[in-house]
């Protein structure tokens, strides 16, 4: 009787499950257009025509106060997306009014950037992403995303039609911690249990390489080289041979 439920545990891959923990934005997607600073200037040129602003104006203004820019400070106490956007809704306002809005219309636009930012018609999947994912998926690997992200980031994956490809979503928007915050990479291993082998992929080295390094999972930066790296590459199409051993890492 064990010997059959062995058998198909085995088969099932339930018997030592391989893990590629992925990072979202950057690595499998992205919102076409730009992202934060894109987006205000959406709003302010919906709201406002005809009042041109630079992008390095307004990102001037969203170097900090996003809970990534605070990751060793964890916000389990964020429970909500409503939650969640109205702790953000000061920082918008305070770059609107830092390129001259007055303060009601300032917070009148502050809060139309949700909108505009997680509308789903502007995520996009990179070219690599899905057959890469499709090729680790028949080679036995199961895959995770770990993102520092918003609250409509399950709605986002969805809507690019990736979930059937993942087996967990893991936002900080909901957990409460910020790559490279160790507790991030440690709820993931938590929640997947004793692996056989655990990969984490993503575009940004501080982020999702150290992070992950710093609690032993190794790391594999993607789109873009790093002189530390040590296992990087342009395309995502080359993280198979690099985790099955057949490409040195560059
Ligand atoms: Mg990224």
């Amino acid at each position: 009787m064990f010997y059959v439920w062995y058998q198909v545990a085995a088969l099932e891959g339930l018997w030592s499950m391989k893990v590629l923990i992925w990072d979202f934005d950057g690595t499998l997607a992205y919102r076409a257009g730009g992202m934060w600073t894109a987006a205000l200037q959406e709003v302010l040129q919906r709201e406002v025509p005809g009042r041109d602003v630079a992008a390095d104006q307004l990102q001037a203004h969203l170097r900090s106060g996003f809970p990534w820019h605070r990751p060793d400070q964890p916000h389990t106490r964020i429970k909500s997306a409503e939650q969640w956007w109205a702790a953000l809704v000061p920082v918008f306002e305070q770059a609107f009014k830092g390129v001259g809005l007055e303060s009601p219309q300032a917070t009148f636009m502050a809060h139309k950037v949700q909108g505009v930012y997680a509308d789903l018609e502007r995520w996009r999947l990179f070219d690599d992403s899905l057959s890469t994912l499709a090729r680790l998926t028949s080679q036995a690997w199961t895959h995770v995303v770990l993102s520092n992200h918003v609250p409509e980031l399950q709605q986002i994956i969805s809507h690019l039609q990736l979930g059937p490809h993942l087996a967990r979503v893991f936002n900080s928007a909901e957990t409460g911690y910020e790559k490279p915050n160790p507790q991030a990479f440690l709820l993931v291993l938590e929640v997947m249990g004793d692996a056989a082998a655990v990969w984490m992929i993503g575009d940004s080295f501080d982020v999702d390489i150290v992070g992950a390094e710093s609690v032993g999972i190794p790391g594999i930066l993607v789109r873009h080289l790093h002189k530390d790296a040590r296992d990087c590459c342009t395309s995502l199409s080359l993280v198979p041979t690099i985790i099955d051993g057949t490409r040195a890492g560059t």
